[in-house]
Order: C-alpha cells, then structure tokens, then sequence
C-alpha cells in the first residue's frame, strides 16, 4: 500500500525539523501576544464557498468535498482563514477582547497537481490579527513573518506588496480593466478568457507572456485607489523602510482568494523554482462579516511548510536525539525490577532504552553498541542476587558495579556527562 498521491509521510528523521518551526513560531508569535488556535480539518462547504469565493481556484476545482453519512456537504479545509472567522464568530471572541491576535499550524488540503513544494495535503503556518483597521496591525504580521524567517536561517527572500483598496475601487477598476481586455480577448491565453468573466483581477498574475504584453498597457490599479487606501499602504511602506524590510511593489500581485481589501503581499525566494511563494497574505476587513459575524477589519498571512522545509533542510543541521542508556535484562525477575530503573532515569530525565528482543546477553550488547547509546545497563541473574547493576560505559568499555540502593546518587553525579 502506498500513500495517495500528493500526500507524504513525515518520517521520525524529518519530525524534528517540523518540531523546529512549530517552537519557533511558538516562540516568535507569543512573545508578540498572539495565541495558537485549532479548529477542525473539515468544515461545512458553504463556509469556504462564503468566504474564499465562487470564482477562485480554490473553490472552483481544488477542494476535497463529499457528502457525509447525514448528507451535509462537507469540506476539507483548503486554508485557515474562513475557519479561524468561522470560529471567531461561532465562539464570539470578539466580546472578552477588541483585539484577537491568533496563529495556527496543520494540514490543509488543495486537489492540485502534486509537484515539488505542491502536494494535496499540505501543512500552512498562519497568523490573523483580528480587530484593527491600523497599518500598524498590516507592518506587525508582515514583520513577524520576516522574523520567523530569518529565525529559520533563510536568507534569500523577497517582499512583494500591493494595495488592492476596497471593494468599490476594485469594481470600478475591474469594469475599466475588463473594457480594455475585451478589445484583445482572442489574444489572451485561454485561462485569462475565462476569468475575464468571471475573476478578471487574477489575469494580473498570469504567467502568459503575450497576455503580459496586453497588460502592460492595461489600466492600472493604483490609480484607482482613493487616498483613504493609498495613506494606508503608503504607512505600510514607510514602517518597512524604517525596519529596514526590502521590499517591491508588484502592481500585478492581486493574490488568489476573494476576501482581501487593501494590502496583499507574498514572500518569495529563488530557491524554489516554479513554486517560489513560501507566504501569502493580506488584510480582510470583510470576511467576518460576510460570514455573519460583526464588522471586524483583519490581517493575516499563512505561511507553506513543505515550501520552507525544502529550504531550511539544506541549510540547519539537527542532530538526531539518541538514548544515553541502553538497558538490558536476562531472567523475569530482572525484566520486573527494571521497571525500578526506569523510573529512576525518568525522575532525572535521563533518556533511556529498554531492549525488547528477548535475545541472548551477546546479540543484546551487541543491540546496545548499535543504538549509539553512552552507557549499558545490565540487569541479569547475577545482579538480582547481588542487588546491583552493572553499568558498562560503551566508547571505554569501563564497567562498574553500583549497588541499587545507591543508583539514584550514582546517576545524579553522571546525569551532566550523560545528557550533554
Ligand atoms: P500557489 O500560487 O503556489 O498555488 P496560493 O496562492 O494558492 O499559492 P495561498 O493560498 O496563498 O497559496 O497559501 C499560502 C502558502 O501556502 C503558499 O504560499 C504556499 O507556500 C503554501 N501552499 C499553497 N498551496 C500549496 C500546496 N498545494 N502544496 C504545498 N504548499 C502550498
Ligand atoms: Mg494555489
């Protein structure tokens, strides 16, 4: 049996890069107040229909849906933004605190062509700073994110921004856009004709040279944009100069998910190829209400794990944890007293491993110099009988025997040498 396509085991040698980036977020996102959320892996399909939008990539051909045994029609989550505003709403967070500053890390599933840094289940890490019209709350999640980044070690990133302003602007832009597309509609690739009815923004982005070409005349989007929405990005850009965060606009970058207003952004690296995007995100001041919930003006981002990893495997180095202590035991009553041992290492946290193969004493010492681990345990006949242990130091070969009453004492002295 294998595992379905565009989904991947992460195995006991890569888990510990994954425990990396969740205590650094940890670390990095609740330093700065914000609190790790978790909602469920499926949803009602509706909430995604409502909130990412009918027209987008996601909604129109990713999603994992099926109905279940109750015939609700149900979803996988494809992102973690509608769930994070479904759960705002649904646990009226919005009463205890103006302000709600949440992040979360799990699995996501998208039905795409699985490819290098694209598979069908994919993992995001993600923050929402739920509450605040403020620039201020748009430069705290662009920054952290940066800052996660850097603590990764990643060095060769770009910040590309954009304003999008708000619903109106973008509909009159899209109506001019739409206009002076149409003239050239049979030029354009096959994929921007149809979204010039349907999700005319997202031509922006397309990858298509001649359609490029067609856009570079086209209306542009910032001269739509009232000065309400222009102040606000132009805060944005001042704060990154001040941080020193480099950064470039991208007039074209319009991001693939309806909710957004004002700032988009993406964080891209050369490392990748054709799936360069380690970042997405942007400001949603509409989401929760159009879910039913009270206006309340959001920011946030997600970032790609599987993108990251592909990145940080190469460049941070994690050792692979190994016991200190290899325990071994022949006769059954030695099997029961090694339970006593045990709770010894545990109480001084000193890592252990019990031999579970039931081999003779030779192919067990011989189990104990593969497992890397510093120190043999020996617990036979002759230690039950003598009440001791025989502590076998594996690199030297030095043996000792240490009565059990004073063990504990024993590997308090020990435990530095050991655990270092
Ligand atoms: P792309 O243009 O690569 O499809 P997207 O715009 O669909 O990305 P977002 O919805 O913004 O992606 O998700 C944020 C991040 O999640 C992406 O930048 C990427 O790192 C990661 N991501 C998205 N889809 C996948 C996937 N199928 N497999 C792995 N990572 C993904
Ligand atoms: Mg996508």
């Amino acid at each position: 049996m294998q595992a379905l396509r565009g989904t991947k085991d992460i195995l006991p040698t890569e888990i510990q890069y994954w425990q990396h980036i969740y205590d650094i977020a940890h670390q990095i996102l609740s330093n700065a107040s914000y609190y790790e959320i978790r909602t469920p892996i499926f949803e009602s399909t509706e909430l995604f229909k409502r909130g990412i939008g009918n027209f987008t990539d996601i909604v129109n051909k990713e999603m994992y849906t099926f109905e279940d045994q109750g015939k609700r029609s149900i979803t996988l989550r494809p992102e973690g933004t509608a769930s994070i505003a479904r759960s705002f709403i649904s646990n009226k967070l919005y009463i205890d605190s103006p302000i709600n500053r949440l992040w979360y890390l799990g699995p996501m599933f998208r039905y795409e062509r699985p490819q290098k840094g694209r598979q069908r289940q994919f993992h995001q890490l993600g923050i929402e700073c739920i509450g605040s019209h403020s620039s201020t709350a748009d430069v705290e999640v662009i920054r952290l994110a940066i800052q996660i980044i850097k603590r990764l070690k990643i060095s060769e990133y770009k910040l590309e921004i954009n304003s999008i302003g708000n619903i109106e602007e973008r509909k009159i832009y899209e109506d001019n856009l739409v206009n002076y597309l149409k003239i050239y509609e049979k030029e354009l690739d096959e994929h921007s004709q149809k979204r010039l009815y349907n999700n005319p923004l997202r031509i922006l982005d397309s990858k298509n040279n001649k359609t490029q070409q067609i856009l570079s005349e086209a209306p542009k989007l910032m001269s739509y944009l009232s000065s309400n929405s222009i102040n606000h990005f132009d805060q944005i850009c001042e704060h990154l100069k001040y941080l020193n965060i480099p950064y470039t606009i991208n007039e074209n970058l319009v991001r693939g998910l309806d909710y957004y207003n004002y700032t988009a952004f993406e964080i891209k690296t050369k490392k990748l190829g054709s799936q360069d995007t380690i970042c997405g995100g942007g400001r949603y001041d509409h989401l929760i209400r159009q879910l039913g919930g009270p206006d309340t003006p959001s920011v946030g981002w997600a970032i790609g794990i599987e993108r990251l990893l592909l990145i940080i495997e190469n460049n941070l180095y994690l050792p692979t944890t190994k016991p200190s202590i290899y325990l071994i035991t022949q006769g059954t009553i030695a099997k029961k007293q090694i339970w006593d041992i045990i709770q010894i290492l545990e109480k001084h946290k000193i890592t252990f491993e019990l031999d579970l193969n039931e081999n003779n004493f030779k192919k067990q010492m011989k189990q104990a110099n593969q497992s890397h681990a510093q120190i043999c345990c020996i617990l036979a006949e002759y230690e039950v009988e003598h009440n001791c242990i025989t502590i076998k130091w594996l690199q030297t070969g030095k043996q000792e025997s240490i009565k059990i009453e004073a063990l504990e004492q024993y590997f308090e002295q020990i435990q530095k040498s050991i655990t270092s």
